[in-house]
């Protein structure tokens, strides 16, 4: 089992204000964050980044999103990380998301709903080296 995912603050978070909350949830619920940065993805980086989903109808929808303004990229740490960090964003539509999960208190939509989370080790750790080189990641202190 892998201590490492990685999330993002999407563009509706980053506009409404809810970075630093989000950031604090993360701190709050036991991750230490190994690095974190804002960025603006381009349509074709977030093409990339969410290929796994090129077929489905929401694809348009979902990239011109994620690269509609800036978001914050983390890269996570914890025990079970992956679980934990879904655990803790909740459904991904908000409406059946439980209550206290990131998502509940912070998304509007199935489509823009606040945050994402890696969803196996592996590929945690392709979506962790799509953001970061490994003199980003800091390990200790
Ligand atoms: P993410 O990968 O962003 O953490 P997820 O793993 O909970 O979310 P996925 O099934 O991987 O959900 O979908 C990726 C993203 O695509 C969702 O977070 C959401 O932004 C968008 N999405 C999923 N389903 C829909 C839908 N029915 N309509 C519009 N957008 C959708
Ligand atoms: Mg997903």
């Amino acid at each position: 089992m892998s201590n490492r995912t990685f999330a993002i603050i999407k563009p509706d978070a980053v506009r409404n204000g809810d970075t630093g909350k989000i950031y604090d949830r993360i701190l709050k619920s036991g991750f230490n964050i190994l690095s974190a940065k804002l960025i603006k993805l381009t349509l074709s980086q977030a093409e990339g980044f969410y290929a796994v989903h090129s077929e489905r109808p929401f694809f348009g929808e979902l990239t011109e999103f994620m690269s509609s303004g800036k978001c914050m990229v983390l890269a996570l740490e914890k025990d079970n990380a992956v679980l934990e960090w879904r655990k803790t964003i909740g459904a991904t539509n908000p409406i059946e998301a439980d209550e206290g999960t990131i998502r509940k208190d912070f998304a509007t939509s199935v489509g823009e709903n606040a945050v994402h989370g890696s969803d196996s080790d592996e590929n945690a750790t392709i979506e962790i080296s799509y953001f970061f080189t490994g003199s980003e990641i800091i390990q200790n202190s």
